[in-house]
């Protein structure tokens, strides 16, 4: 049977859609701010993209990430499978590093397509979006969905990543995505606690404000220490949550936020395609 019809593929669409629902019946209920385009059409589009995305990456990789991860384990390839040390390391805390070790894996694919200006072609069709929620989560372009697989793969291959480990991170990581883009507000209480460790909406839309310094923060998927750590950690913008603006100055139009367009923008070109950099001292 084709890899794109196996187990996997049912399980994470019911976790996607058991969080999909969650987050929607929560923004529907009580959001952080009222959105104001239509959310039929915002999230038709978003579907799409992501739903081509991911067909296409099922499509065309030779291999997933959990193949990867079966192949590192048969062959005994990466550090969790030839390391003396971590080779024998419980299983509970092997998926806790891997976890750890794919999400500095992705954090550091995200900064990547925020500094090269080949890259930020691609992202910035994540970062055109006007308004954020939930389904901002899966507004990235197919090729950003290749990169993303290949440094999955790359990452799966260096530690030798236990499958169990893949698949959580996996599941961890859609979930997370949804998450973070959602139009939600968590008890204050809860906010705090939850950011010292995970990545949360307050975080993450600081990251979509259209002013370039707080692009340049808060790059993290899951865990915040990323961010801590490298020094782009933002814990508020500058003029307050409630006066966040989101999107690319010249892309707001509504004929930028179509299907096509936005399957087009990589390609198109435009002098302030650059990506903005600053001076933060980073050891990344
Ligand atoms: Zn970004």
């Amino acid at each position: 049977m084709p890899k794109i019809f196996s187990d996997e593929l049912y399980l994470r669409l019911i976790f996607f859609g058991v969080v999909f629902l969650g987050l929607a019946f929560w923004e529907t209920k009580a959001n952080w701010r009222q959105n104001l385009l239509n959310r039929q059409v915002r999230w038709l589009t978003h579907l799409g993209l992501g739903g081509l995305s991911f067909f296409l990456v099922r499509l065309f990789f030779p291999l997933l990430a959990l193949n990867t991860a079966m192949l590192a384990e048969t062959q005994a390839i990466g550090l969790f499978q030839t390391s003396p040390v971590m080779a024998h390391l419980p299983l509970g805390l092997k998926i806790l590093l891997s976890l750890l070790g794919m999400d500095f894996a992705m954090y550091m694919q995200h900064r990547w397509m925020h500094r090269y200006a080949i890259f930020w072609r691609v992202h910035r069709v994540h970062h055109t979006d006007t308004e954020l929620d939930l389904s901002t989560g899966i507004r990235f372009h197919p090729i950003e969905y290749f990169f993303m697989m290949g440094v999955k793969i790359l990452a799966i291959l260096f530690l030798g990543i236990p499958v169990m480990a893949a698949f959580i991170f996996e599941v961890m990581l859609s979930s997370f995505s949804l998450f973070n883009h959602s139009n939600i507000q968590l008890p204050a209480r809860l906010e705090k606690y939850l950011s010292i460790i995970c990545v949360t909406p307050k975080m993450h839309r600081i990251h979509h404000s259209d002013i370039p310094f707080e692009q340049n923060h808060n790059f993290g998927f899951c865990f915040s220490v990323w961010d801590k750590i490298s020094q782009r950690y933002l814990a508020e913008a500058h003029q307050g949550q409630a006066h966040l603006v989101f999107g690319l100055e010249i892309y707001r139009a509504p004929a930028f936020q179509t299907l096509q367009r936005l399957l087009a923008l990589p390609f198109l070109r435009h002098k302030a395609l650059k990506p903005h950099r600053n001076k933060t001292v980073s050891f990344l």
